[in-house]
């Protein structure tokens, strides 16, 4: 098996629209003055459709979401090396600490544990301080009338304007990212309705500015997508010497005992779950990066997004979070990921070096990955752009 690339649907560069801006408008609103009646049939009352849609114009940008390829391939070892970083560590130890009967009374409800759902929390929203700056009713307004996935964002937009005639959130706290997603879980709108709960019993399922309704309504959500409390994600193995099993993979469960006949054991010595135990080997970079074992709880990880890459990242964080070690096996690469300490460290150095590129925010989007292109050029690295150790090793190298 090959090292295989994650794709990530982020910090995409975006197309201008052909139509001028006044064609746009006037498809909007003749749009929603059609959605009028659909949205009534969904429980969303006239009144509330009126008030909500009155001031609202379409946010073209969020079409160029919905249609931008990825620039480019992640490695995961970049997604994890930003993703699973000292600094979400220490922070969410900080929040385990500061939620600490919050997040007991939600185990005592749901089964699910302290530092898997904070670990959720960090992925989302890095504990509350990205929610997403694009107004909901405007994203799902725009994706209900324009581009290829009207029919599913008509549900999320009628539930948003539910969620409002409902009051759980102000229309003006409904920020978050182009597609929907919003708040410390980062629900899309139809989720929120299926799953939220009330924890702080003010009569309103708040992810916004409820942490405890959010910390709840992450463990309903693993509870639901089937979490048991008695076992572990999984845990780190290694593999007896020669090739790859053929049978690796998340949905290939077999008992714990069969990989232990085969020679799977744990890097850190402890002893394998109970032997009937139906557990997946997962090798997210192929047999020669790190391996897993993982069970059932894994799955209802990557239900929360779909990712395996995604899952693995929560999976870490919450080990990380107990106190666990980083990977005992090292990525198949020379050329390591880089934290969002040391992303941040890489645009100074841009920056210093002249580079309009923005804020050193950590963030590697198309400005600094093409001033790195240029530096990479001038220092004689591969131009690839790509933020890693090597880059940022030459970029300090040149600046002493
Ligand atoms: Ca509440």
């Amino acid at each position: 098996m090959s090292p295989r690339p994650f794709v990530l649907a982020a910090a995409v560069a975006v197309s201008s629209l052909s139509l001028p801006a006044t064609a746009d408008e006037a498809a909007f609103a003749a749009c929603l003055a059609g959605l009028r009646g659909e949205a009534a049939a969904q429980g969303v009352r006239a009144e509330t459709f009126d008030t909500y849609t009155a001031q609202l114009a379409p946010d073209m940008a969020v079409i160029g979401f919905l249609d931008a390829q990825p620039e480019f391939v992640t490695p995961i070892w970049d997604y994890l090396a930003a993703l699973v970083d000292e600094e979400r560590v220490s922070d969410g130890r900080a929040m385990l600490a500061q939620w600490k009967d919050v997040l007991a009374e939600v185990e005592r409800r749901y089964g699910v544990d302290a530092e898997t759902v904070v670990a959720v929390w960090g992925v989302e929203s890095n504990y509350g301080r990205n929610f997403g700056s694009r107004p909901l009713l405007s994203s799902l307004s725009t994706l209900s009338c324009f581009g290829r996935r009207q029919s599913f964002f008509r549900g999320e937009f009628f539930t948003t304007l539910k969620i409002v005639q409902e009051g759980h959130v102000a229309p003006e706290r409904l920020t978050g990212s182009w597609a929907g997603a919003f708040g410390h879980t980062q629900f899309m709108p139809s989720t929120f309705m299926r799953l939220a709960v009330d924890f702080d019993g003010d009569g309103r399922r708040d992810l916004v500015d409820s942490v405890p309704d959010a910390l709840a309504s992450t463990a309903n959500f693993l509870k639901r997508a089937g979490w048991n409390s008695d076992l572990p994600w999984g845990f780190e193995v290694r593999l007896a010497a020669g090739a790859a099993p053929a049978d690796a993979g998340r949905r290939n469960k077999r008992p714990v005992s069969e990989w232990a006949a085969r020679g799977v054991e744990r890097v850190d010595g402890r002893a394998l779950p109970a032997a009937a135990t139906p557990a997946g080997l997962l090798l997210p970079a192929g047999k020669d990066g790190p391996a897993f074992l993982v069970t059932r709880n894994f799955d209802a990880l990557y239900s929360y997004n779909a990712a395996e890459s995604y899952g693995l990242a929560i999976a870490h964080l919450s080990d990380r979070l107990r106190g666990g070690a980083p990977f005992a096996a090292p990525w198949p690469t020379d050329d390591p990921g880089l934290s969002r300490a040391e992303r941040r460290e890489l645009q100074q150095l841009l920056i210093a070096r002249g580079h309009d590129i923005g804020e050193a925010d950590g963030m590697i989007g198309a400005r600094t990955r093409d001033a790195l292109k240029l530096e990479q050029a001038k220092l004689g690295l591969e131009a690839d752009g790509r933020a890693g150790q090597r880059a940022l090793q030459a970029l300090r190298a040149a600046a002493r």
